[in-house]
């Protein structure tokens, strides 16, 4: 039986190189691929090869037949892609050079190219290998990471509960063995190097530092203890070291969350999850012991639009549906035909459901609209604006799911609208004029904006690469005028407790050999003081 893709797919497109014959669509060549919710297999051309499967680093392509949860509706969600999206061309007419470029031409002449990249997620760790894997040219990369483990939102915002999602760091981990490679973990930039001093001892540098702020409500009480952003959230139940030290009381039955995209349905699940689920996650041991307390029953979770612009992707919405001992409900009718898109169909489904006496439950709201937090010193409860009716929620927390945001760059320019630092096609750009500003380079979330799944940031990363490369062929870039070794010494010298590339594996070894104890795929460690510890301990 054709294989089929399946919830966990992150979009690299890494199963699109290898398939014989071409069913896996919509290729990054193809219009639809930046804004598709995963990648697709047409069943009346796949030929059950499996070599897709094979290469997928998140496990997301199994056999139609396999028994792997709600199957049936993945070979339902693959084929219907290709029946609204039909292909004209014959198998292989589709297939184009992806923007990922190994040339196998000569190798240029030494000196090497030197890129430093900022940020050490998704984005930072595609460039890496768009550099280091070429033949056309020599690269070296120095990557540097503020905190003492690697993954930006793989290890700090992909939940707990996807951990086959959260095994696409082997990729990365490739790629951080790879010759001409050096790791600086635990040191900033901008706070313990300057970007000036970086970039003195490389041609150029990328930065790709993520979406760490957040996008705003703008309502009155949004501030309020008690009304947080999401990303606090994700970040203290991720085991993120800046934010360990916090906690979140739970101690009132319902939850509010605002938004309604795939951060939203994590954050609700995470709520009124199975303790004894989320304690076979990697989930950080003290979130564990706070939701262990937890009286929350209910999590209500507000779209401003209607069902048909719920902004979640039809794989998260559909896995929530099957969490044991959870109802998900949605408040008011849901009127779906056979043709609607599978989303929509899911949500009328849902909104034929009976609550079940006893379980826990996520409501989803459509067509409502936050106003005002109110409370006394505290958030006791969210007024909604309901088409012309207002309402109150009583509540004792609220999660604030409406966006992360990019944080200016000293001496870059800044987009505000979009949160990104204002580039064109990943060259920093000046908005006003275009002027490009030399050396410097973005990608991912700071590039684009704060959308796209971990895949996004491949196709994202090899354009900007593509630009730097060019640039450097065209001599644009100026060269380094500090020696490598120098960069160490001073890094060194800012922050002796620094880590490499050897004390991040030993970090993992260590984090997954403590979970292989207890039953979980890793127990995190959240302390800098203890990741130097470990480090140190394997190194003797
Ligand atoms: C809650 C949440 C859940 C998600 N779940 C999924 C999922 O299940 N599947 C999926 O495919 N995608 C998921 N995504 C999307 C995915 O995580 C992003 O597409 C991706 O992480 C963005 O990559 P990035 O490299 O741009 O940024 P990040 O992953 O944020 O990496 C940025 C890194 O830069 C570092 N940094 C910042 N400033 C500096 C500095 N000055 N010096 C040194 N280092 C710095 C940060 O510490 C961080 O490690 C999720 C996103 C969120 C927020
Ligand atoms: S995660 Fe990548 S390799 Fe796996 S199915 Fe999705 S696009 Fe294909
Ligand atoms: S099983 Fe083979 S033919 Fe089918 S999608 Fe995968 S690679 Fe293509």
């Amino acid at each position: 039986m054709a294989y089929v893709v399946t919830q966990n797919c992150c979009n690299d497109a890494t199963c699109v190189a290898v398939c014989p014959v071409d069913c896996i669509h919509p290729t990054p060549a193809e219009r639809e691929y930046t804004r598709t919710e995963m990648l697709y297999i047409d069943p009346g051309t796949c030929i059950d090869c499996g070599a897709c499967s094979d290469v997928c680093p998140v496990d997301a392509i199994v056999p139609g037949d396999a028994p792997a949860p709600d199957i049936d509706r993945y070979r339902e969600i693959n084929a219907e892609y290709f029946q609204r999206n039909p292909r004209s061309a014959p198998p292989g007419a589709h297939v184009q050079p992806l923007p990922l470029t190994l040339a196998t031409t000569g190798v240029t002449d030494p000196p090497a190219l030197r890129v430093a990249i900022v940020g050490s997620g998704p984005s930072a760790f595609y460039a890496a290998e768009e550099l280091l894997a070429r033949r056309d040219i020599a690269a070296e990369v120095t990557m540097f990471e503020r905190l003492p483990v690697a993954g930006g939102l793989v290890r700090f915002g992909v939940a707990p509960d996807h951990w086959h999602t959260k095994t696409v760091d082997r990729v990365f981990n490739r790629t951080a063995r790879r010759d001409g490679f050096t790791f600086h973990l635990g040191v900033e930039v901008g706070r313990d190097v300057t970007l000036d001093e970086v970039l003195a001892h490389h041609h150029a540098v990328i930065h790709a530092s993520g979406a760490s702020g957040d996008r705003r409500l703008g309502i009155p009480g949004e501030d309020l203890p008690g009304s947080y952003a999401a990303r606090e959230f994700v970040a203290w139940y991720n085991g993120h070291p800046d934010h360990a030290e916090r906690t979140f009381d739970l101690s009132a039955r319902r939850a509010v969350v605002v938004g309604n995209g795939n951060v939203a349905l994590d954050v609700a699940r995470i709520l009124v999850s199975d303790v004894k689920t989320l304690r076979r996650t990697d989930i950080a041991d003290h979130a564990l012991a706070v939701l262990a307390d937890s009286r929350v029953e209910e999590v209500v979770v507000l779209g401003r639009r209607g069902p048909e612009h719920a902004a979640c992707t039809t794989p998260e919405l559909l896995a929530l549906g099957s969490l044991p001992g959870i109802d998900v409900l949605v408040d008011g009718p849901v009127t779906a035909g056979p043709d609607a898109p599978a989303k929509l169909r899911i949500l009328a489904e849902y909104a034929r459901r009976e609550a079940t006496p006893g379980n826990k439950r996520i409501v989803l709201r459509f067509g409502t609209s936050p106003r005002e937090v109110l409370g006394a010193g505290r958030a006791e409860s969210l007024l909604v604006a309901h088409g012309d009716t207002v309402d109150r929620i009583e509540c004792g927390l609220i999660l604030r799911a409406v966006g992360y945001r990019g944080l200016p760059i000293d001496g870059l320019p800044f987009d505000e609208a979009a949160g990104t630092v204002a580039n064109a096609g990943g060259r920093v750009a000046l908005p006003d004029t275009g002027e490009t500003v030399r050396g410097h380079y973005v990608a991912g979330w700071i590039k684009r904006g704060a959308t796209g799944v971990i895949g996004t940031n491949r196709y994202c990363a090899a354009e900007t690469v593509e630009a730097l490369l060019a640039d450097h062929r065209a001599g644009l870039l100026a060269a380094p005028t500090a020696a490598a070794a120098d960069l160490a010494a001073l890094v060194r010298e800012r922050r002796p407790d620094a880590l490499g590339g050897a004390d991040w594996r030993a970090i993992d070894r260590f984090e997954r050999e403590r979970g292989r104890e207890e039953g979980r795929p890793r127990i995190k460690i959240v302390d800098a003081r203890q990741a130097a510890v470990v480090a140190g301990a394997a190194a003797r």
